[in-house]
């Protein structure tokens, strides 16, 4: 875990400085499952759950930032079991390795999150689905589900309270898209993680069509410490519109790459303070703050902005999962790009035609211009293709793979144009294309 230079309240990274913080043991003495006590034994409803998490001001810490209390309040109460309660922790986005940490380090924080979670949407079943790659994360949260079974913090009669609550882990099958939380829930079914249209919303029609709620592995892990300390505590730690504290997981051309929890709200100067500053001391070229779904950012503009959804969403980008990739001046930005364009092309689903053959062409022509081999029309056609990909397609996935390409031309149209004149990359101008 990282070194903090002054006193940050952390909230889903608490207690991880123990070496055996996965254990109930370490968990118990560092006051878990006290909130779940106070749901269960001290006659909260689910409103007052429901009241405190909308209070708190959390919001989605998967991405998209919807506000989690808001919700919890759309699951139908009047309708039988089976509900659901269904954790995101499917992590696949570049640059994104909070959750897995969430999961390796603090795994009870989030089975306290997920009873609590299950008793205020009325769910008695929960599941973990957890990125097939991620081996530890899945051995630690397994190992936690056994344990808290085996305290009575899961299962039936939770505490004697009359609650049931039973949780079990699903491990993915490797593919980006499956991340996307309704092709979760076909994954969830045993199909192929395929998105569905939304509407209807999981709340509505979810896991084999049952009311669901899906919600991060971060989100979760931030609703004991909110019952503990209060919806208002959480909200005063951010800012009015994003409350509480958040990981950014810190990556690229950083002395300290690393996940690093701080309140919403922090200046991303101080972020990167945090990480050790630039590499060699060089200069900030570029970031992408929020994972590679969303727009890339001049340095100097991301430092001048906070890390919260409303300065970022200024700055002309989004805060995103919180994955936050910094490149310095040797950077090339096409290269960069090109690199993530090929990941999009390579994960799209194939369902919608302007997301499958789109990706497609958006990687062919900005892979030809980092060769050497582009045209200036290329760029033109490339914002084309992306505003015909933009809001057309059945899930975000659309949206985020254009989100780099066209960013990255708005900002640093001199990089590409260099490209295209002089058959090579305009940093270290006098090496070849493609060997940057
Ligand atoms: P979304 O805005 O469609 O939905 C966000 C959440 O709110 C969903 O759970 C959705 O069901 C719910 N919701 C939205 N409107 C609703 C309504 N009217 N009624 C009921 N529920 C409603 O976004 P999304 O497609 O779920 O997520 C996209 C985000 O995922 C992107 O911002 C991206 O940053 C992020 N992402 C994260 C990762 C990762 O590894 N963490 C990977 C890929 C993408
Ligand atoms: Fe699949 Fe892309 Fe359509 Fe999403 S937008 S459903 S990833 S083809």
């Amino acid at each position: 875990m990282p070194e903090y230079p002054k006193d940050y309240t952390l909230v889903t990274l608490d207690g991880t400085d123990r070496p055996d913080c996965h254990t109930l043991q370490a968990y118990l003495d560092n006051g878990g499952y006290r909130a779940v006590k106070k749901v269960l034994q001290e006659g909260m409803t689910r409103d007052d759950v429901i009241g405190e998490v909308k209070q708190s001001g959390l919001r989605g810490r998967g991405g998209a930032g919807f506000p989690t209390g808001l919700k919890w309040s759309f699951m139908p109460v009047d309708t039988p079991q089976p509900k659901y309660l269904a954790c995101n922790a499917d992590e696949a986005e570049p640059g994104t390795f909070k959750d897995r940490d969430i999961m390796r380090y603090n795994p009870h924080m989030l089975v306290e999150g997920m009873v609590i979670g299950g008793f205020a949407v009325d769910a008695t079943v929960g599941y973990v689905y957890i990125r097939g790659e991620f081996w530890e994360p899945y051995v630690r949260v397994q190992q936690a589900i056994d344990e808290a079974y085996e305290a009575g913090y899961l299962g039936q009669n939770i505490l004697g309270s009359g609650v049931d609550f039973d949780l079990y882990v699903h491990r993915g099958g490797g593919a980006y898209i499956a991340g996307e939380e309704t092709a979760m829930l076909e994954s969830i079914e045993g199909k192929k993680a395929m998105p569905r249209f939304k509407p209807p919303f999981p709340a509505n029609y979810g896991i084999f069509g049952r009311p669901t709620t899906v919600n991060n592995v971060e989100t979760l892990a931030s609703v004991p410490a909110i019952i503990n300390n209060g919806g208002e505590w959480f909200q005063n730690l951010g800012t009015p519109d994003s409350g509480g504290t958040k990981i950014f997981a810190v990556s690229g051309h950083v002395n300290r790459p690393g996940n690093y929890e701080v309140p919403m709200g922090t200046p991303f100067s101080e972020l990167l303070e945090l990480a050790g500053g630039m590499r060699d001391g060089n200069r900030l070229k570029a970031v992408i703050p929020g994972g590679p779904s969303v727009p890339i950012v001049p340095g100097d503009v991301m430092m001048d902005a906070n890390m919260d959804y409303e300065s970022l969403s200024k700055a002309g980008t989004m805060l995103g999962a919180g994955s936050v990739i910094v490149m310095d001046e040797t950077t090339c930005i096409v290269r960069a790009v090109e690199r993530v364009a090929k990941f999009f092309f390579h994960e799209s689903c194939g369902q919608c035609t302007p997301c499958r053959e789109g990706a497609g062409w958006l990687y062919r022509i900005v892979h030809r211009i980092e060769q050497g081999q582009g045209r200036q029309e290329d760029l033109d056609t490339l914002l084309n293709i992306g505003s015909r990909i933009e809001g057309r397609t059945i899930c975000a996935f659309g949206d985020a793979e254009v989100a780099p390409v066209v960013s990255s031309i708005q900002h640093f149209r001199d990089e590409y144009e260099y490209h295209i004149e002089h058959k090579h990359c305009m940093v270290g101008a006098s090496a070849p294309a493609g060997k940057i």
